[in-house]
């Protein structure tokens, strides 16, 4: 058993936020990413759930007689419950062997009249395959969305993830990357999809004074705790508890309410992410150059595998997901790691189907590649944070749990 840090990391690097980014007046956080990103406009709302809904809403709109939305079988719980939140059905789309990425073949067998939109995902930073989900999708005459939640930042070719596609979204969550506490961005590349969306929110998306001064409390605490002489209080202990329960979806938090708050974000939260996103290219550059030196180490171990960009991908960098070659071998080194304040964690813990609370949303289906996935993964968080003696206790449980 490995002694516990008096210090906490976490999961994922996250832009910590500064007094200054407080201060009142400023400009359109959308309006500043789109110009760092080279996108057109992005569309600001209250999360990256939110965001979704109001592209499948949209395109519900276009397309009202196809009910089918293909996902990948591990991805995000919010993404399951999004689908079914506006009576749409979920079909889901198993994953590559050893890959994140939705297998194509599995993709094709999915697709058909009845599909609305494909949902290929941009998992911890890394770039999907939005091509191959593009071709599939045109031929049986489907949308593609982008889920970048995770990949604020990722280039594909050069360009954003989130265009290729027919529409994206960001998630701006805690825990990704540049944070408001709760919001998402959408961007799409046809201008008449872009003002469709932007109808729809106008429409559907009212102020709410209440859920806005809840995110307002809940941005302050995170930019208060958002340091490893705090993240004890606020992430470690809830996270050993829920590991001591034998809760791991409650320790992760991947139990979310059934039903999705939609609400307009206040221009003074959006004025707060506009002061921390100045300096969000700075932060990404730092955090690929510290993963490409992670993962250098990392790959050093033998039976540990870091899932990386392909040619002509450049992600980014939250978390490193490492694979290794069994699932004993995975729980022998989250168990050493998972509690020990290093930033060891699960992506999501199970593949869609397996988890109780969404078996009234989620029909069990044939997944193999997606459960064994969830099985043989766990992710490092990039942190800035990560010393040397944070990275020899993380060397030294991956090196035992993957050669004993
Ligand atoms: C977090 C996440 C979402 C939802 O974004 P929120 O901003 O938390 O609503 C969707 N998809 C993936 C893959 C995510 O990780």
């Amino acid at each position: 058993m490995i002694g516990r840090l008096p210090r906490e990391l976490p999961p994922t690097a996250g832009l910590p936020l500064q007094a200054s980014d407080f201060l009142p007046g400023s400009g359109l956080l959308g309006q500043r990413l789109a110009a760092q990103l080279r996108t057109p406009p992005l569309q600001l709302e209250c999360s990256g759930t939110s965001a979704l809904l109001i592209a499948l809403r949209t395109l519900q709109q276009l397309q009202p007689q196809r009910p089918v939305v293909v996902v990948p079988a591990y991805t995000c719980p919010l993404v399951a419950i999004a689908v079914h939140s506006l009576g749409l059905q979920l079909r889901l789309c198993d994953l590559r062997r050893d890959h994140f990425d939705l297998d194509p073949q599995a993709l094709a067998v999915a697709c058909d009249e009845s599909t609305l939109a494909i949902i290929p995902t941009h998992l911890g930073g890394r770039v999907a395959d939005v091509e191959q989900a593009c071709t599939i999708a045109h031929r049986v005459g489907a949308y593609v969305i982008e889920d970048a939640a995770q990949a604020l930042g990722a280039l594909d070719h050069g360009q954003s993830v989130g265009l290729r596609g027919d529409i994206g979204f960001f998630s701006l969550a805690a825990g990704k990357g540049l944070s408001i506490f709760e919001g998402g961005l959408l961007l799409a590349r046809e201008p008449r999809l872009r003002a469709a969306l932007q109808r729809n929110a106008d429409h559907h998306v009212h102020r709410q004074p209440g859920w806005e001064l809840r995110r307002w409390m809940e941005l302050l605490g995170l930019a208060l705790c958002y340091r490893p002489q705090l993240l004890p209080l606020v992430y470690g202990r809830p996270l050993r508890r829920g590991l001591q329960r034998n809760q791991p979806e409650e320790a992760v938090g991947d139990v979310f309410p059934l039903s999705i708050p939609q609400h307009r974000v206040s221009r003074w939260r959006g004025h707060v992410g506009y002061r921390a996103a100045a300096r969000l290219p700075d932060f990404l550059q730092r955090g690929r150059e510290r993963a490409r030196q992670l993962k250098a180490r990392l790959q050093q171990i033998p039976g540990i595998r870091v899932l990386d960009d392909a040619v002509g991908q450049q992600g980014v960098w939250p978390v490193l997901i490492l694979q290794l070659a069994s699932q004993a071998r995975r729980d022998a080194a989250l168990q050493a790691l998972w509690g020990a304040g290093v930033g060891a964690s699960r992506m999501f813990i199970h593949a869609l189907p397996d988890y109780a609370y969404l078996q009234t949303i989620v029909a069990d289906a044939p997944i193999p590649n997606a459960r064994d996935f969830a099985a043989r993964t766990l992710t490092l968080g990039n942190s800035a944070w990560l010393d040397e003696r944070a990275f020899q206790i993380i060397h030294h449980a991956l090196t035992a749990a993957a050669t004993d």
